[in-house]
């Protein structure tokens, strides 16, 4: 297959995330990649701006992931996990129970993000279910979240952004408040949870938890919060004795500066969703983790089972995948890296401060945003991007960067000199 049938032919027949089919918007090809570059089918080679949505930590085609997959594969590469145990499953998840924050004690593993979502939220439910406390069904929310595409965890995602009213009559109507205005690292007074106090005030008997991203508001607006208002929150569910669900799928294993976005706040929630970097992008595989106490009471009380079990649980490829990964992580100055990069990031961005077309720029760990004051039109700006030899993929008014954690200096100054080339044209 030449290059020019192949883009037509998916164009014709392959949906792509968010997207419409026929419509002329540019698609590229990916032959390979290794370390921080794509090389597309045409021969040219892009810096990789965005990590593959977050996951990519350890660059492409990395020699220690791929031999970890290699060897697992000779083993076996997939089986059931009803009823039967393994190496990869019970070794990873003791390990994401030593690097979560130490309530958190049980881990059921899935294939995506939104399903660890929707495991989080049936457990919560569950939950209370078991305590007698049936109608606990609803959740109370941060406007501008992002929590997936499924239907529960669509329900938690922003109302706008997330086009409830195309699904009305499926989705459930949830409790949602304003996204927090105070940024990351300024203070905030409990003035600012005053809705949030309302709203556990009014609807709490129905409330079974809040769900959110903790200090990064990632696919819902690249907001950055402060640590305040997370630790406010967490006062807010023991007080009203609601769960805290904390949806790091973007945030976990180092991007925001730590290695869980919670830790900057030094709280625990009663259940964490981690999936995206888990694997450093080569699988998919996502995890749930709660307390002992959560995991007692829906265990001990009806029916007896938490009710959910994917085919391709605990796959022992990914499994073996996301040890490596995390092994790579751990072993590796994570912290001082993506400090590294976070003062590459603010010193290569802070430029744009100057052009007419930008409102915002932001920099925390590994993360940058340009905040635009129009839309970028995706058809001109996504080739404009590869003309400069660059992967960044913008949406709305945000271009931002996460690159995987072993990008050099010459990477990231190449990286954010070609940004700053292409937003001055625009
Ligand atoms: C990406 C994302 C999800 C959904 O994960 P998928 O693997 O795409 O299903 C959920 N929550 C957050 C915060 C995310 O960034």
């Amino acid at each position: 297959m030449d290059v020019q049938q192949l883009i037509a032919l998916d164009n014709a027949h392959v949906w792509h995330p968010y997207s419409a089919i026929g419509a002329d918007l540019p698609t590229f090809p990916v032959a390979s990649a290794d370390g921080v570059r794509l090389k597309l089918a045409d021969g040219r080679e892009l810096i990789d701006g965005m990590s593959s949505w977050w996951s990519a930590i350890h660059g492409y085609n990395h020699p220690v992931l791929n031999r970890a997959l290699q060897i697992q594969i000779g083993k076996v590469s997939h089986v059931m996990f009803g009823g039967l145990t393994h190496q990869p499953a019970v070794a990873l998840a003791t390990r994401l129970v030593e690097l979560t924050p130490t309530p958190l004690q049980t881990v059921f593993f899935s294939d995506s993000g939104s399903v660890s979502v929707e495991v989080a939220m049936k457990m919560a439910i569950q939950y209370w279910y078991a305590k007698g406390q049936p109608a606990r069904q609803r959740f109370l929310t941060l406007r501008s979240g992002y929590h997936g595409d499924t239907f529960g965890a669509m329900s938690v995602c922003d109302p706008v952004t997330g086009m409830h009213t195309l699904f009305s009559d499926v989705l459930v109507q949830q409790y949602f408040v304003d996204a927090p205005r105070c940024r990351f690292g300024e203070e905030c007074d409990d003035a600012e949870l005053v809705s949030f106090r309302r709203q556990l005030e009014q609807y709490g008997h129905k409330i079974a938890a809040v769900i959110l991203e903790p200090i990064v508001q990632a696919a819902g607006g690249m907001n950055f919060y402060s640590a305040d208002y997370l630790r406010g929150v967490r006062k807010l569910c023991d007080e009203f004795d609601v769960l805290l669900i904390c949806d790091e799928i973007a945030t976990g294993f180092g991007r925001s500066g730590r290695l869980f976005a919670c830790d900057h706040a030094g709280i625990s929630p009663d259940i964490m969703c981690v999936g995206k970097a888990l694997t450093g992008g080569y699988l998919t595989l996502a995890a749930t983790l709660t307390t002992e106490e959560v995991s007692a009471t829906i265990s001990s009380g009806e029916p007896g089972l938490f009710m959910h079990g994917p085919t391709f649980m605990a796959n022992p490829l990914a499994c073996a995948a996301a040890l490596a990964s995390l092994k790579l992580l751990t072993d590796s100055d994570w912290m001082a890296n993506i400090a590294r990069i976070e003062t590459a990031l603010q010193a290569g961005l802070a430029p744009c401060h100057e052009l007419p077309s930008v409102v915002d720029v932001r920099v925390l760990g590994a993360i940058g945003v340009v905040e635009l004051k129009e839309p970028v039109d995706m058809k001109t700006v996504q080739p404009l991007f590869v003309d400069h030899g660059i992967w960044v993929r913008p949406f709305g008014r945000l271009v931002y960067l996460m690159p995987p954690y072993v990008i050099s200096d010459e990477d990231l100054a190449l990286l954010t000199q070609a940004l700053l080339r292409v937003l001055s044209r625009c």
